[in-house]
């Protein structure tokens, strides 16, 4: 097996021009003979729809949400990254492509990384024209805030709303080519499979989701941009629809999948509650730039925390761990996620815990509010200030950059994070592996391509704050739109792709008969309790903390699960009716799949990387040991589709190198 990964020759810095200089393009008059099919509508989706069609090509997009404007790329706080330099601060296109090979453990592709960094900048401009409304400084040129794992301010932001001001920008661009009919948009519409003729992408079985009637779409190709599957965990930061069905739909008709084991999991969350929770909620990696990450340093102290006997406001400062800014002086508080989020886990696990479930450390402002507040009052020509004073001058300038985020964890937890710090654990959030996609963005199947957090390219082992969006509008308003058209410029003549044919026929069947399978099944076990089953085998024994024999128990239970799944599942109400339950059955049907290729892919990785430690594979102190790989991707073949059993082939893969193999079964 080979993965060639299509990456120019030349160096680093010119291989995007030279290849843009040297693609075949399909000609302004030919767009329009010319239909694509764009799943999702977050930033990649959205972005890629609206310059597509804006091209001249017919653009068909699909998004399950009643608007696309729901998309979960709605959710993202904190910010956009991009090498500027506004602030001065030594910032480039090197740097930014620098830190976030660095970020990534070595484990993303350089090239496709390098061209984001580059094209980064472009974003920032197409959005300030487009009228979203980043953040200004005093004189209303645009503000920066720093993210973790970097040395520079690089991070545009709009309050705590950056993905949604992003969106409604992406979203308004669709709506000017739904109105000139060059995008014709389907939303309440899912994916449920890949048409494949003659070895190309041509087209997608979808449902509507509000009839339940199944519809076939042709096109010249087709483009996933469908997100992140952290849902295999059931708990996590993500949107409660997100879902890995597309990307799987994609990889079982020959779709190479890399990396499916890694995940973020994000340091700054709010921990969880108790058993009944269905969502877990971020609090913006932004707050690190002004809250200190602390535990007690006393195991007597943490006892009388949780017994209620003593508040963390009453430690003093010598009573407190500082243990980011104490075992990383250079970056602080603000180290990446997965430094942050192992160390997190390390104190907790240790005993300093500061919860009730020994599940949590303290985000404290207190020392943001005194250094914002003096300054205040200096501005403000007010001598002696009280330290109450102080405190609210503080609070104000805070307030300004993150008052929603406040707010929301207020009303969450019910407490006044003014007045005692918040507390954080880490969960959840991203998903680094995903789809494999060479430099053009396209899948193993020709004519399918995966952009956004659907695929795996731009991240390697860990994902810097501030980068999927970042790498969703690269691929949507700056690369596919180049990319897609070296490969359409073979299909000027080819004309519209028939749907009478014995592969949508084929596709189709397969998806009634699943769906017939759920609605007619007497089972008794909901599709939530799968689900939920699956989401505590995947956190106890794929999540942060992963040793050999866990993960072999892991592959074990979930193909068990799996096989109960089929037998057991009940689904209320019929396929012909807005039925969110038949929707989900699908999806945890996918994700039960997905869960033991995420297992196995972690079991063979003898390595900690990333968010990840492998149990077998650390020091003393509790920090990872790394494989000193480059290129590492590992990729699976699937075969067949019994439904109780995933047979697949394994390769990790150092693309364009080497290949070793091993057969599961
Ligand atoms: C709480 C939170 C905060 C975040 N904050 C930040 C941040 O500040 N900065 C940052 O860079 N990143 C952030 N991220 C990450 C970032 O939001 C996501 O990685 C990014 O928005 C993903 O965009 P996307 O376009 O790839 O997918 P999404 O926005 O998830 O869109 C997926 C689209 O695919 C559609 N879809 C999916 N499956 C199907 C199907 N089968 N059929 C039809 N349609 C389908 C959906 O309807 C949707 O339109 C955050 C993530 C979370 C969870």
């Amino acid at each position: 097996m080979a993965l060639d990964s299509k990456v120019p020759q030349g160096p680093l810095k010119d291989k995007w021009t030279d290849y843009k200089n040297h693609i075949n393009l399909v000609n302004p008059a030919n767009k329009r003979h010319i239909d694509v099919i764009v799943v999702g509508t977050g930033l990649a989706g959205g972005s890629a729809s609206a310059t597509l069609a804006e091209l001249g090509y017919n653009v068909k997009s699909f998004a399950y949400q009643d608007s696309p404007r729901r998309a979960h790329s709605i959710a993202a706080q904190g910010g956009i990254n991009a090498a500027k330099n506004y602030q001065g601060d030594g910032d480039s296109t090197y740097r930014l492509f620098y830190d976030t090979v660095k970020g990534g453990d070595y484990r993303s592709r350089e090239a496709n990384v390098y061209r984001l960094a580059e094209v980064s900048a472009n974003i920032i401009d197409q959005c300030v024209a487009q009228g979203v409304p980043f953040a200004r400084d005093y004189g209303g040129l645009l503000d920066n805030r720093s993210f973790g794992g970097v040395l520079v301010s690089r991070t545009f932001y709009a309050k705590g709303q950056t993905g949604q001001q992003l969106l409604l920008g992406a979203y308004s661009a669709m709506n000017r080519q739904i109105a000139r009919g060059k995008i014709e948009m389907f939303n309440r519409h899912e994916m449920l499979d890949v048409v494949v003729v003659d070895g190309k992408a041509r087209g997608i079985i979808a449902r509507n989701l509000v009839t339940g009637e199944i519809e076939r779409h042709s096109a010249h190709a087709v483009v996933i941009a469908s997100g992140g599957y952290g849902n295999v965990y059931f708990l996590s930061t993500n949107a409660m629809g997100s879902n890995v069905t597309a990307g799987w739909k994609v990889h079982k008709k020959g779709a190479y999948f890399a990396n499916p084991c890694y995940t973020q999991i994000h340091p700054t969350c709010i921990p969880r509650s108790g058993d009944y929770q269905s969502k877990l909620t971020l609090m913006s990696e932004s707050l690190r730039n002004d809250g200190r990450i602390w535990v007690p340093k006393n195991l007597e102290d943490v006892t009388a925390i949780r017994e209620g006997k003593l508040k963390p406001t009453q430690l003093t400062e010598d009573q407190r761990d500082y243990y980011l800014e104490r075992r990383y002086p250079a970056f602080g508080n603000l180290v990446p996620r997965d430094v942050a989020s192992r160390a997190a886990k390390e104190r907790c696990d240790a005993g300093y815990g500061v919860n009730a479930t020994g599940e949590a450390v303290y985000l404290d402002f207190a020392a943001s509010f005194e250094r914002y507040g003096s300054e205040q009052a200096k501005i403000q020509n007010i001598s002696n200030p009280s330290a109450a004073k102080i405190k609210e001058l503080g609070q104000e300038i805070v307030r300004a950059k993150y008052g929603n985020l406040f707010q929301m964890y207020e009303k969450i937890v019910d407490e006044n994070p003014y007045e005692t710090p918040m507390m954080i654990y880490p969960a959840v959030h991203y998903t680094m592996g995903g789809v494999w996609v060479d430099y053009n963005l396209m899948t193993t199947i020709p004519g399918c391509y995966a952009i956004g957090e659907a695929n795996f390219s731009d991240h390697g082992a860990n994902r810097l704050g501030a980068s999927a969006l970042m790498q969703g509008l690269a691929d949507g308003y700056f690369v596919l739109p180049y990319t897609i058209g070296d490969y359409l410029s073979d299909d000027i003549r080819t004309g519209k792709i028939a749907t009478d044919t014995p592969e949508f026929d084929a596709a189709e069947k397969e998806v009634t008969e699943r769906i017939e399978f759920f609605v007619n099944n007497k089972g008794t076990h909901s599709v939530d309790y799968y689900h939920k089953k699956l989401g505590k085998i995947m956190w106890d024994k794929c999540g942060m903390s992963r040793n050999k024999a866990g993960l072999e128990e892991a592959v074990e239970e979930i193909s068990a699960l799996r096989k109960d799944f089929w037998k057991n599942v009940i689904v209320p109400g019929t396929a012909k009716e807005y039925n969110e339950q038949l929707a989900k059955a699908g999806r945890v049907a996918d994700f039960l799949e997905l869960g033991e290729l995420f297992a196995k892919d972690a079991l063979v990785r003898e390595e900690s990387a990333g968010g990840h430690f492998r149990e077998e594979h650390q020091t003393e102190d509790g920090e990872a040991k790394r494989m000193k790989e480059f290129q590492f991707v590992s990729a699976w073949e699937y075969k067949g589709e019994p439904k109780d059993a995933v047979l697949h082939k394994e390769a990790l893969v150092y693309e364009n190198i080497e290949v070793k193999e091993r057969s599961y079964k």
